[in-house]
C-alpha cells in the first residue's frame, strides 16, 4: 500500500502541463498566471489629494488652530482628471478632490471640513486647523512601484489582483488553460435520475458531485453515460472519454471484485497502471492509469470515499495540470468540541463541521456510503492510525469547499 504523500507524487508525475492562454483580465478569477507580470506604472501614479478641501503649504497653517484663523486665498480649482499647473505660493491655496493631483510646491491638503469660506469673498479660505507636511497626500508610487511584480506565475487570481492587474494598465493576462475532464460511472446498480428504481438498482450520484468540485478546480467537465459492469462497456466508454478530455475520472469498479472491469479495460487499450491501493480511509482502493500520456485516476465507487480520494490525490494534479503553485488544501485551526478516535490502522480523513467560532464536530456516521454526513460536513480531519483527540484539543480541518 502507498502512503498518501507517495500517492499525490505519483498523480502529479503522472498529470501533464496543459498550455495557456491570453484570456481577458475580467474573466481571469480563480485562473492560475502562468506570466510572471511587472507593474508598468506606479501606483498612485502621481501625487495627489485623499480628501475632497484644499491644496496647501503646511507651513502657511503652522499657527491655525480653533481659536486661531489663518486665512488663504484660493486660486483656482483642480476637478479630477486636469493636471495644475499654478504654483502654491506663500498665502495661497487652491480647491483640490479626491484623487486631484497636487499642485506644484503644496504639500498637504486641508479637508473641507476644517475650512470656511464667506458668501461676499469667495476666494477667501478661514482655517481653523493646522496640517502636518504631506497630510491628506497619496505618494506617487506609495501603493506600487513602476517595474514592481504584480502578479507571480503560479498564483490563483483573486478579485483584488484582477484590480490591480487593471490599474497597472493590463486587459489581457496569460493564465493555464482549463483541464477537459470526463466523468465516467461504472456499475450495473446505476440509474440516471430522476426516473424509478428497480429493485436493487441505485441512483448514481458520483459525476455530479465530483465535475462540480472539480469545477471549483477550473475543470470543463463532460459527464458521460452510466457504464455497466462489463469490460466491453468499460473499454469503448474510456475509448471514447479519453479522446475528448484531457484527463478522465472514473468511479467504481476498482476494486478486486469480479464486476470490476476499470482495470483490466486500461491494460487493454494500452495504458499503464501506476498504483491501486492507497493507505487512506476512506478511499482505497483507488487507480492511477495513463492512457496515451493522459490521466485516468480511477476513483472507488463509494460516494465519500471517491470525494475524499478526489480532494486528496486528484485535485492536486488538475491544480498542476494549470501550472498552480499552491496544491493542497487549505486549512483552517479550531477546537475538537468532542472526543474523536481513529481506532483503525489506516490514516482516517473524519468528516467533521467547523462553526464559525472555530468549533470542530464529527458528523454522525463516517461510513464511506454515507453521503447524508458528507453533506453536513465541510471540512475533514486528518487522524492518524490508532488515534485519540480529546475534547478542546487544537486541530487543523481541511477546508472541503476550495
Ligand atoms: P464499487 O467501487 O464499484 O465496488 O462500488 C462501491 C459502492 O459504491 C457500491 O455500493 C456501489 O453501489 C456504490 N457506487 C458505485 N458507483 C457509484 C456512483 N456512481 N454513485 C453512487 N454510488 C455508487
Ligand atoms: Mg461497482
Amino acid at each position: 500500500m502507498l502512503s498518501l504523500e507517495e500517492a499525490i507524487e505519483r498523480s502529479l508525475t503522472a498529470a501533464p502541463r496543459l498550455g495557456s492562454e491570453s484570456i481577458q483580465v475580467v474573466n481571469a478569477e480563480g485562473r492560475f498566471a502562468n506570466v510572471d507580470v511587472a507593474a508598468g506604472v506606479s501606483l498612485p501614479g502621481f501625487d495627489n489629494s485623499s480628501m475632497d478641501g484644499y491644496a496647501v503649504r503646511s507651513f502657511d497653517l503652522r499657527d491655525a488652530s480653533a481659536g486661531t484663523t489663518v486665512k488663504l486665498t484660493c486660486t483656482g480649482m483642480i476637478p479630477a482628471g486636469t493636471v495644475p499647473t499654478e504654483t502654491i505660493v506663500e498665502g495661497t491655496c487652491m480647491r483640490i478632490f479626491t484623487g486631484s493631483p497636487l499642485p506644484p510646491d503644496s504639500d498637504a491638503v486641508i479637508m473641507q471640513e476644517d475650512c470656511r469660506t464667506t458668501s461676499d469673498s469667495e476666494n477667501t479660505i478661514f482655517c481653523n486647523d493646522s496640517v502636518k507636511p504631506w497630510e491628506n497626500v497619496r505618494l506617487k508610487g506609495e501603493d506600487i512601484c513602476n517595474g514592481s511584480p504584480v502578479l507571480a506565475s503560479g498564483t490563483r487570481i483573486t478579485a483584488g489582483a484582477i484590480g490591480l492587474l487593471a490599474a497597472t494598465g493590463n486587459n489581457q493576462i496569460e493564465v493555464g488553460c482549463r483541464p477537459r475532464i470526463g466523468f465516467v460511472a461504472t456499475g450495473s446498480e446505476l440509474a440516471e435520475p430522476p426516473g424509478k428504481l428497480k429493485s436493487g438498482e441505485i441512483f448514481e450520484s458520483n459525476r455530479a458531485m465530483l465535475a462540480s468540485m472539480a469545477k471549483k478546480s477550473n475543470a470543463r467537465p463532460t459527464l458521460y453515460p452510466i457504464v455497466p459492469d462489463s469490460l466491453d462497456s468499460t473499454v469503448t466508454a474510456l475509448e471514447r472519454a479519453f479522446a475528448e478530455n484531457d484527463a478522465v475520472i472514473t468511479s467504481g469498479g476498482v476494486s478486486v471484485g469480479d464486476h470490476d472491469h476499470v482495470k483490466p479495460a486500461i491494460e487493454q487499450l494500452g495504458g499503464s497502471l501506476n498504483f491501486w491501493r492507497v493507505d487512506v480511509k476512506p478511499g482505497k482502493p483507488f487507480v492511477l492509469g495513463q492512457i496515451d500520456g493522459k490521466p485516468l485516476f480511477g476513483l472507488p465507487g463509494n460516494p465519500v470515499s471517491a470525494l475524499v480520494t478526489f480532494l486528496l490525490m486528484v485535485r492536486p494534479a488538475l491544480l498542476a495540470m494549470q501550472g498552480a503553485g499552491k496544491l493542497c488544501l487549505a486549512k483552517r485551526p479550531g477546537r475538537l468540541a468532542e472526543v474523536l478516535a481513529n481506532g483503525g490502522d489506516r490514516r482516517h480523513f473524519v468528516r467533521v463541521t467547523i462553526d464559525d467560532e472555530g468549533l470542530v464536530t464529527g458528523t454522525a456516521g463516517q461510513g464511506s456510503h454515507m453521503l447524508g454526513s458528507l453533506a453536513r460536513a465541510n471540512g475533514l480531519l486528518d487522524m492518524p492510525p490508532k488515534s485519540r483527540l480529546a475534547k478542546g484539543s487544537k486541530v487543523g480541518v481541511i477546508l472541503i469547499d476550495q
